[in-house]
C-alpha cells in the first residue's frame, strides 16, 4: 500500500512538471496533447481522438471497410505518403457535427483551430533541452462548414483561407464520395 502510494505520488509529480512546461499562450496542456495519443479506438491513421466536430468517415483502395479518421488533414497526409488512394465518404460540419458530403462542404484551412494537435508548443522532452514540435500530420488543419459564412467568421477570429474540396485534394489520391 506505502509503495502504491509513493508510485501515485510520482504520477502526480510527474504530471505537475509537464504542466510547468506549458506555455501560456497554448491553448491546450501540453498532458491533453500527449492523452490525445492515448485514446483507444481513435483514428485509423494516428490513433488520437476522434472529435465529434471533425470526424471524417473513409474508404481506402477501393476496400469495403468504412473507417474512421480524426481530420481531413490526417486523411490527406496518409494519401500523399503511402500513395494510397482514398474515398472520404462524408466529414463533419464544425458547428452542427452533421455529416455533410466532402465536395459540397466548405474548408477552413490553416487556422489556429486546431483539435487534434493543439498549436505548437514547447515539449519538454527533458529538463535539458526543449523541443519545438514543427511538423504534425494533422496540420495544417482543415475544418469543414456546411455554410461559407459560418467558415467566413471563424476566419475572422481564426484566420486561415477558405478551399473547396476540390482546391483542398487537387494533386493528391484523396476523392469525395459521390452518394449523398
Ligand atoms: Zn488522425
Ligand atoms: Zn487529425
Amino acid at each position: 500500500m506505502k509503495k502504491r502510494l509513493s508510485l501515485l505520488a510520482m504520477f502526480s509529480l510527474g504530471l505537475t512538471l509537464i504542466g510547468v512546461g506549458e506555455s501560456a499562450d497554448a491553448g491546450r496542456s501540453v498532458r491533453d496533447y500527449f492523452e490525445s495519443w492515448l485514446q483507444p479506438s481513435g483514428c485509423s491513421f494516428c490513433g488520437r481522438r476522434v472529435h465529434a466536430d471533425m470526424q471524417v468517415a473513409f474508404q481506402k483502395n477501393n476496400e469495403e471497410t468504412v473507417l474512421m479518421a480524426c481530420c481531413l488533414r490526417c486523411v490527406i497526409t496518409e494519401a500523399e505518403q503511402t500513395g494510397d488512394r482514398i474515398r472520404v465518404l462524408w466529414v463533419t460540419d464544425y458547428v452542427s457535427h452533421e455529416r455533410l458530403r466532402p465536395d459540397k462542404a466548405i474548408y477552413l484551412v490553416g487556422s489556429t483551430i486546431n483539435s487534434d494537435s493543439g498549436p505548437p508548443v514547447e515539449v519538454p522532452w527533458s529538463r535539458r533541452e526543449q523541443s519545438e514540435l514543427e511538423w504534425d500530420r494533422c496540420l495544417p488543419s482543415v475544418i469543414a462548414f456546411r455554410k461559407r459564412d459560418d467558415a467566413v467568421a471563424f476566419q475572422q477570429t481564426s484566420e486561415g483561407e477558405i478551399l473547396s474540396f476540390q482546391d483542398l485534394v487537387a494533386a493528391t489520391n484523396v476523392s469525395s464520395s459521390t452518394l449523398p
